[in-house]
């Protein structure tokens, strides 16, 4: 198919040439993920530092694609994804103990969440494979990206949303043309009923815990991370944590840079979850399987009860020598406040869930005076504004009258 080389199952590391039609594992069923393998012996001769030089290559994400499973020749969707600005911070970070903070504001993207990087791919392999109709199962963000995303390249979505999730990102899904359809019911619910539209109608999967494309998207914000930093990695790289696909993409990117000598080391992952919805944390921390619990957290984009990722998200925090941490959504909701005042960024919950856990360790001591610490924020808030105007704390209507105006600015 692609120009990938194969894929490795993630449970019991079984190999599979680049021809096998399955999205997962033939032996571990969706438990057995699958990771997208490359010919990095032959890419390193060809993506070099001055590779990057090129000016004809263009500012997205595309600009990463040989090392995308798309073709040259398949069309692709022409919303721009990715280029997020990346800020630096470095009075913040003093004032929370380390040499610099770096933001990468993903909500920039066309749909406003780090999920177009995932979309775009899903769309492009769609076309790629002949597929006209594209189902997707989420709490928002990858239905309004993945609605966008099929939108702009003239393919049908199919999207199914657990009852909970933000009118924003409904709103989205309308707007872009695609059938909605809202289940009274959880997540997983949600998830079962579009596994069986890709059974019954022949409708390509979009689902992230599935589709191990996805990652290969994902993974393109650290490549741009990269080349942002001039070859220069941070010591951390924090992430909000819901599936563990986005943390799992991060860590190959890293991992594929290094490989291919482009950077000297990889950085260490943190992951953040909502303790409400922290599946992932426990099992990192027990060293057992993965456990159903029924989620509970205000970021409805990270409230993921039962994870698909978790084994290559835990294999990132492990191998990178990092870890997993838990905020609570007070925690959440003030990261919220905060990140606005300091940095003008306005993120969604689970968008600052990563800037909650930086703000954790930091209280901790955990970081040194010398550390750069990277956050990726993953979703722009205006995609929840409930979210947004409780974190702000509220607003009061006043008179027309300026002494009205007076005694509030004393
Ligand atoms: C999906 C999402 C995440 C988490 O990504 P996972 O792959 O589910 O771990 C974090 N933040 C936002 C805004 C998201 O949409
Ligand atoms: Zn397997």
């Amino acid at each position: 198919m692609g120009k990938h080389i194969g894929f490795i199952c993630v449970k019991c590391k079984k190999e599979f040439d680049k021809e096998y039609g399955p999205l997962v594992c033939n032996t571990c069923g969706t438990d057995g993920i699958l990771n997208v393998l490359y010919d990095y012996d032959a890419l390193k001769r060809k993506i070099t530092h001055r590779f990057f030089l090129d000016h004809s290559l263009p500012r997205n994400h595309w600009r990463y694609r040989p090392l995308l499973p798309v073709w040259e020749t398949t069309p692709i969707p022409p919303l721009r994804v990715g280029n997020s600005p990346l800020y630096r911070h470095d009075k913040l970070a003093a004032h929370y103990g380390f040499r610099s903070l770096l933001v990468k504001d993903d909500g920039i993207n066309p749909t406003a969440s780090l999920k177009d990087r995932a979309s775009s791919i899903g769309v492009a392999m769609a076309i790629q494979s002949g597929k006209k109709k594209i189902t997707c199962s989420s709490t928002g963000n990858a239905a309004s990206s993945l609605a966008g995303n099929a939108a702009s390249a003239g393919l049908h979505s199919y999207i199914f949303v657990p009852g909970n999730a933000p009118e924003g990102k409904i709103a989205q899904c309308l707007i872009f043309g695609a059938r909605v359809f809202v289940v009274d019911g959880t997540y997983e619910q949600a998830f079962d009923l579009s596994m069986e539209c890709v059974q019954k109608f022949g409708m390509y999967n979009r689902n992230s815990g599935i589709n191990p494309f996805l990652v290969e998207g994902k993974k393109t914000v650290s490549f741009e991370l990269s080349e942002q930093l001039e070859w220069m990695i941070p010591d951390y790289i924090i992430m909000s944590v819901g599936d563990g696909c986005s943390i799992a993409a991060a860590y190959k990117g890293m991992q594929e840079f290094y490989q291919l000598g482009l950077i000297d080391r990889i950085p260490r992952f943190i992951g953040v979850q909502a303790e409400g919805a922290s599946p992932i944390y426990k099992a990192w921390k027990t060293s057992q399987d993965i456990q159903y619990q029924k989620p509970a957290t205000l970021a409805d984009s990270i409230a993921v009860g039962t994870p698909r990722n978790w084994r290559k998200a835990i294999d990132a925090v492990r191998k990178s020598d990092g870890l997993f941490i838990t905020v609570s959504d007070s925690d959440i909701l003030k990261a919220m406040k905060e990140l606005g005042r300091a940095t003008g960024i306005c993120a969604e919950p689970a968008g600052v869930t990563c800037y909650a856990g930086m703000q954790i360790l930091a209280g901790q001591g955990f970081f040194s005076h010398s550390d750069q610490v990277a956050l990726i924020i993953s979703g722009n808030g205006l995609k929840d504004v409930a979210s947004v105007v409780k974190a702000a704390g509220g607003y009061q209507k006043i008179s027309p009258n300026i002494h009205e105006v007076e005694k509030r600015i004393e």
